[in-house]
């Protein structure tokens, strides 16, 4: 598979020739194809993978779908992630590919400026990225609503689990809206895991990298 295979128009094409990728990585080649068609999908797949952008391609399309299907205020995707450090990691791949549509990006996690942040959602964003506890405290303050998301990503959902995110995980799923698309990253697919995603995903298609 070339990145011409997945179909994008030039203004994400021109983005990602800027990023010098050669070639779509293994899970890239298996992922994107079956997010773009719209599919729930479990990813097995560690950091290094290019996970990260198998979701945020697709999810860039997605987006360009439903501004205009769903006028309105509120993010459309939300990525949730373990850590501060992956939040903004994940946050500067969305800025990055999102300029193709000047979309906009904001990263919310546990330690940073809770005021900062809410002015951030407020001022407005299709993509928020974010810890889930974090994101919780928000929607309860009333800073941003989950009312326009239809693409949701859980990404190293393992780690979330250790780290004793498992109730906040699943309270944003049954806080969105059930006719979305869910993507679960994890790298191992444990029982707890398994038992995840039988209850947050419909129908999921699994990938291995
Ligand atoms: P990830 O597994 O998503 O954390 O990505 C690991 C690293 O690989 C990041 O620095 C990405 O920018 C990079 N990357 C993602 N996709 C590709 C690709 N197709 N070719 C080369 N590098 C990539």
């Amino acid at each position: 598979t070339s990145f011409a295979h997945f179909g994008f128009d030039e203004q994400l094409m021109h983005q990602i020739r800027k990023s010098e990728y050669t070639q779509p990585t293994p899970i890239q080649c298996q992922g994107v194809p079956i997010a773009l068609s719209g599919r729930d999908m479990i990813g097995i797949a560690k950091t290094g993978s290019g996970k990260t952008a198998a979701f945020i391609w697709p999810m860039l399309v997605h987006i360009m779908d439903q501004k205009e299907l769903q006028p309105g205020d509120g993010p459309i995707a939300v990525i949730v992630c373990p850590t501060r450090e992956l939040c903004q990691q994940i946050h500067a791949e969305c800025k990055r590919f999102g300029k193709a549509y000047n979309l906009r990006s904001v990263a919310v996690y546990g330690g940073g400026s809770m005021w900062e942040q809410a002015k951030a959602l407020q001022e407005g964003a299709e993509i928020v990225v974010c810890t889930p506890g974090r994101l919780i405290d928000h929607v309860k303050k009333k800073a941003t609503s989950l009312l326009r998301v239809t693409y949701l990503v859980f990404d190293e959902a393992d780690r979330m689990f250790d780290m004793g995110f498992e109730y906040q995980v699943r309270s944003i799923a049954n806080n969105v809206r059930p006719d979305r698309q869910t993507l679960l990253f994890s790298a191992t697919f444990r029982r707890k895991i398994e038992k995840l995603a039988r209850d947050i995903l419909v129908d999921p298609i699994r990938v291995v990298q």
